[in-house]
């Protein structure tokens, strides 16, 4: 019997990781006499990393900028990253492609602002988090970031605050931020919340909820070090009994091939053509 394959209402590239992919391949193929660095790794997918990197560009991370040549072509990932390494990067005569994603943009121009207005900015994220690190740039040092719950319940306010404004990592746990929220506003009642979380996140586990119950398998796909990924595995554990994480086609258990109805779903930086090698593999297998 021919096997049913169906994919998740919603799965892959976020409009951010798409666009940064797109800068970069433009940006190499623009500019083939050059040096072509990503700060930092512009994708949480080896595969797609590796097919940038084999087309030239070259990995440093932000603490290796010394390691750039003048002139050069820097792409900036969607993570973002703060103003005194773009400011380096300026020195160094670099011509600057900035995948930072819109979303992201518009926290650090939020926190820019509040920080010029004399605000105190909390920030919700996690401390190794590019984008959080970026953001920070932007605070000067008017400025708090809380990881948890319980951080939240022991923050101390400095005194002489004019005002506080609270937003978040846009990846961060939605129940978490929530709770920090909740937390602040007793502490501080004149607090101004934005939240900055990003959609894509809960879009994808939501279209993966939805597939659970009418399947007889789920395969995730996506970077192992991909958390958005590894969040969508746990979830899919939860709500269905078989269920397999995969980088590539070629990681696709053989009993996946004999169930009669399997769903698919990837996390925010898995390319569409890895999507449709495990879609067209899966069909194209006969038992
Ligand atoms: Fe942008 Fe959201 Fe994707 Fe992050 S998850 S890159 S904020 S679209």
């Amino acid at each position: 019997m021919a096997i049913q394959v169906v994919k998740a209402n919603v799965l892959g590239f976020c409009f951010g990781v798409r666009r940064a992919v797109e800068l970069a391949e433009k940006a190499l193929l623009e500019n083939p006499e050059k040096n072509v660095y990503s700060l930092g790794p512009l994708i949480h997918n080896q595969i797609a990393l590796k097919n940038l990197c084999d087309k030239g560009m070259i990995i440093v991370n932000e603490d290796e900028i010394a390691r750039i040549k003048n002139e050069s072509v820097v792409i900036i990932r969607a993570h973002g990253c703060s103003p005194d390494i773009l400011r380096e990067l300026e020195k160094k005569s670099c011509l600057i492609v900035d995948a930072t994603c819109p979303r992201v943009k518009n926290s650090q121009k939020i926190v820019e602002k509040k920080t010029n207005d004399d605000a105190f900015v909390i920030l919700t994220g996690d401390s190794n988090h590019g984008e959080v690190k970026g953001i920070a740039g932007f605070a000067k040092d008017n400025f708090a970031l809380i990881q948890n719950a319980d951080e939240a319940e022991k923050f101390v306010l400095p005194v002489d605050v004019k005002s506080v404004v609270l937003l978040s990592q846009t990846t961060f746990n939605v129940s978490e931020f929530e709770n920090v929220s909740k937390i602040l506003t007793k502490m501080i009642p004149s607090l101004e919340i934005i939240n900055s979380i990003c959609p894509a996140t809960k879009e994808r586990q939501e279209a993966l909820f939805d597939l659970c119950d009418s399947v007889d398998g789920i395969i995730v796909i996506g970077g192992k070090n991909s958390a958005n990924t590894i969040r969508l595995f746990k979830i899919a554990q939860q709500n269905c009994k078989n269920v397999i994480h995969v980088e590539s086609a070629c990681e696709i258990p053989q009993e996946f091939f004999a169930l009669e109805k399997v769903g698919i779903t990837a996390g925010a930086s898995t390319p569409d053509e890895i999507i449709q090698e495990v879609y067209a593999s899966l069909l194209n297998c006969q038992l």
